[in-house]
């Protein structure tokens, strides 16, 4: 698969885009071209003339059309300065191919531009026509695979780690300048040491649970020590019961303790707990340090790890108290999940499944034929549905970071599955089962309310029953159940958002009664 993903060079003028394009293209074996020469073809016209006489809209819209024409077996493009503004071809550059934003400095550029012949949007002042280019797109320039500061590297150097990159193929969550990178894959936790590095000068506060049969936070420790960044170690129970202020509070005070300064990172190695638990105390300790999430969990990798909600659990319910705060990295390690008890597993499947459903028939029907290797715990299809999972999250994260929209689509099924954990205290099912049954329930609805089909539930109970998750709604919907329906956090007076799956990929969120959504359930 990574032989035909396509690597877009993108940045400003003078950051180095064709000569690199070049050279990445030598070492795959491919060839590159540069995006302004397939515009110029299209438009039988110099830049400077498309400019002048059309504007630059007509020569986005040029550079639009241009991307569409380019043969399958270019695997490298320099893209012109600009491209990646338009928002809608940034986020499809981002999907399909591995987007790497080259620059440096506004001094080194304006040198290597010199006067700026033949660039249209280059005045009498090169350097601070360039400064303020740079300011202008440094939302859409961070919103990239990697930044590569190419001011102090040659070629070789840059063309060595944007082949790294591909190879390493993150996935991106494009939040502007807060963008930041998820990488999936076997021993990928072993890069903490650079990552942490590169986004905190500081000190690192490591914040971990488990036991010695799980070596997932000393590799944590052994990489960041290596690293240079020996870390403070916070260690915690990570279960639920202690998703706590008393938690919190021992990150604060371990970090405050070793008198850490703002450059500090926290990193937290292990399930939600941990990690919602990490995160807030991040976002709030000397008013938000650099985060990283290190996800041990299934549930945590597909989940909780991405998307920058935090926070702790209160007398009076779950996540009540809590941040939005996105981390500088997460590293999902499906290594990790080989000491991780298997009904841990298959509640995480649960979340994998509500992805699938969300995103496309493909997504369905992959989940499908790879069931079985999933539950056996295989790590080819277990990154398969991982990369499924976030790549899904992050879209809907950048549409709506603060859940006041589209985002509310990422609680298909636990509207009913909240009220089934809640109704068994919270001991007698797993959220992931809650999920499962909460998704059946979402579909019982739609189908009632004559927006899903009868034939789509059916094929959600053979996934989920393959996948090792509960089915048996009916035995388990109750009245104490339909009761806390009504008590979730997004109920509005006696309405309440509710998650409607028609078909896979298309979903919609509806304000429904609650007398309707119990009403559906037919209990
Ligand atoms: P968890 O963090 O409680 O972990 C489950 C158990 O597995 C714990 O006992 C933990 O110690 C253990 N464990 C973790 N990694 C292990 C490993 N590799 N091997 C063996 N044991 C391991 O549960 P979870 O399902 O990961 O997360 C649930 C939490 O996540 C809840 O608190 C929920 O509120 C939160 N959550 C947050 C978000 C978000 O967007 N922030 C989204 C979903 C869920």
């Amino acid at each position: 698969m990574l032989r035909r993903v396509r690597v877009y060079l993108s940045g400003p003028m003078g950051a180095g885009k064709s000569t690199v394009a070049a050279a990445v293209a030598e070492q795959l074996g491919t060839r590159s071209l540069d995006l302004d020469d397939c515009v110029v073809r299209l438009a039988g016209r110099s830049i400077p003339e498309i400019f002048a006489e059309r504007g630059e809209q007509a020569f986005r819209a040029l550079e639009k059309e241009a991307l569409k024409t380019v043969p399958a077996d270019v695997g490298v493009i320099s893209l012109g300065g600009g491209t990646v503004v338009d928002e809608q071809t940034r986020q499809q550059l981002l999907r399909e191919g591995i987007v790497v934003t080259l620059t440096a400095d506004a001094a080194v550029l304006a040198a290597r531009v010199g006067d700026g012949q033949g660039r249209p949007l280059l005045g009498g002042d090169p350097r601070r026509d360039i400064e303020d280019i740079l300011q202008r797109r440094a939302a859409a320039y961070a919103e990239a695979h990697a930044v590569i500061d190419t001011g102090a590297l040659d070629t070789e150097e840059i063309a060595a780690e944007v082949l790294a990159l591909r190879n390493r193929s993150p996935i991106v969550v494009p939040l502007g300048v807060r963008t930041y990178q998820v990488e999936v894959g076997r021993a990928v936790r072993h890069r903490v040491g650079t990552l942490a590095n590169d986004h905190a000068d500081g000190d690192a506060i490591l914040v971990f649970d488990g036991d010695a049969e799980r070596p997932w936070p000393r590799d944590a420790i052994h990489d960041l020590t290596l690293a240079g960044k020996s870390p403070i170690e916070v260690k915690l129970s990570g279960d639920e019961s202690h998703k706590n202020i008393a938690s919190v509070e021992r990150v604060w005070d371990a970090a405050l303790e070793a008198e850490v300064d703002r450059r500090a990172i926290v990193i937290g190695v292990g399930g939600g707990v941990i990690g919602d638990l990490a995160g807030f105390a991040a976002s709030t300790l000397l008013r938000g340090v650099a985060l990283g999430q290190l996800p041990t969990t299934l549930l945590a990798m597909v989940d909780s790890s991405v998307g920058g909600k935090t926070g702790f659990n209160r007398a009076r319910g779950k996540n009540l108290v809590g941040t939005f705060y996105q981390p500088k990295f997460v590293l999902c390690d499906v290594q990790t999940l080989s000491t991780l008890p298997s009904e841990e597993r298959v509640a995480g499947l649960a979340e994998v499944v509500k992805s699938a459903w969300l995103d496309s028939e493909e997504s369905v029907a992959m989940l499908e034929g790879d069931a079985g290797a999933l539950l056996a715990g295989d790590d080819e299809a277990t990154i398969r549905a991982v990369r499924m999972s976030i790549q899904l999250k992050s879209r809907i994260v950048h549409e709506d970071e603060r859940e006041s929209g589209r985002r509310m689509l990422l609680n298909l099924g636990h509207t009913v599955g909240h009220g089934l954990e809640a109704a068994g205290d919270y001991r007698a099912i797993r959220h992931g089962e809650g999920v499962a049954l909460g998704m059946i329930a979402a579909m019982r609805v739609a189908t009632r309310l004559g927006r899903g089909r009868p034939q789509e539930t059916q094929r959600l109970i053979r996934l989920l029953e393959r996948l090792g998750l509960p089915t048996d709604l009916d035995r388990r919907l109750n009245r104490r159940v339909l009761d806390f329906i009504g008590s979730d956090k997004k109920r509005r007076g006696d309405r309440i958002h509710f998650v409607i799956p028609r078909l896979p990929g298309e979903t919609e969120v509806a304000l429904l009664g609650l007398d309707e959504v119990r009403g559906a359930l037919d209990v």
